[in-house]
């Protein structure tokens, strides 16, 4: 099956912001994809005036496509670790033969995000990147540094986690942060947040994610208040009511291949945990929690660089 790049795009009669959503950055977080295949049938079919209601253009990409139809987090290397300026060059300057697959997914995500900045010109950027992840009841969503993001995420009914770009380097949102995307001097502003909608396979992940677009399409003034609001919105409300509303990273527990690590079983996100719980195993032996907090992104699956984070309520 060939993955088309692009879900969709939705341009408004009105000029405003570029909404530019990504989902499968990472190929086993699918819920996002299909989010974005029903948020587009949503906005043709349900909203009233269509195209003519609505403000700035609305543009939606699958981020790994190799890794999205073989259903693995990554081919060759973490997509969402590897957006610097730096990596950029290298790949213009290496020889086709030699690129990895992930660099091929980024040099045509580049493309596309270029092409649609020098036809639209927006005066803003608004970059919303949609995960899932391993463990059940993760659903948070991570502003870039910036005011503006910041003020973005809240909107979004989930709980707001500072500091983790802190913990990773090569993000998308550590580009929108820098408007690493901008060409031909647009946009002025680029502000992002990333959204995770929960387990992987959860149906319940899909709706969180099409609440999140909606939320987002709202915020930037793209849409009306109440235009497209629907039980997908309550999902995120009931949830997010008993939890934190802003949290800050303390601590991340990297792990690099050849550890073993094996997190302990039944540990949900924002878990409260104690100093010295012991949360896992690997080659070493016993890995116990380093401070007190809540637990976010046990690592339950095979693949990735960062076993745990350990966040502080605010
Ligand atoms: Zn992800």
């Amino acid at each position: 099956m060939m993955l088309e790049r692009v879900i969709g795009r939705f341009n408004g009669r009105k000029k405003g912001p570029l909404v530019l959503v990504f989902a499968g950055i990472h190929g086993n977080e699918t819920a996002g994809v299909v989010a974005l295949e029903r948020a587009f049938n949503m906005l043709q079919t349900r909203l009233p005036g269509g195209e003519t209601a609505f403000t700035g253009a609305l543009l939606a990409l699958r981020g790994n496509l190799p890794a999205i139809a073989s259903g693995q987090r990554f081919i060759d290397r973490d997509l969402n670790r590897m957006w610097t300026m730096d990596h950029i060059h290298r790949i213009r300057q290496a020889e086709p033969g030699h690129l990895q697959t992930e660099d091929r997914e980024m040099t045509q995500l580049l493309e596309v995000v270029h092409n649609a900045l020098y036809e639209y010109q927006p005066e803003a950027l608004i970059m919303l990147d949609l995960h899932t992840t391993s463990a059940d009841g993760g659903v948070f969503v991570i502003p870039a540094d910036t005011e503006a993001s910041l003020r973005l995420a809240k909107t979004i009914h989930a709980p707001v986690v500072l500091g983790l770009l802190k913990g990773i380097e090569g993000s998308l949102l550590h580009f929108t942060e820098g408007n690493h995307f901008a060409v031909g001097g647009f946009p002025k502003q680029c502000l992002g947040v990333a959204f995770e909608g929960g387990q992987h396979d959860d149906p319940a992940s899909i709706d969180r994610c099409l609440s999140a677009v909606f939320t987002t399409l709202r915020s930037a003034g793209c849409i009306p208040e109440e235009a497209l609001a629907g039980p997908y919105d309550m999902l995120l409300h009931t949830y997010a009511s008993t939890l934190p509303k802003v949290t800050r990273l303390r601590y991340v527990h990297h792990i690099r291949p050849g550890d073993g690590f094996r997190m302990r079983p039944g540990y949900r996100n924002f878990q409260s945990i104690e100093a010295g719980e012991h949360l896992a195993d690997d080659a070493e032996g016993s890995v116990y929690a380093s401070c007190s907090g809540l637990i976010l992104m046990p690592l339950y699956q095979a693949r990735g660089s960062d076993g745990f984070f350990v966040v502080e309520a605010l």
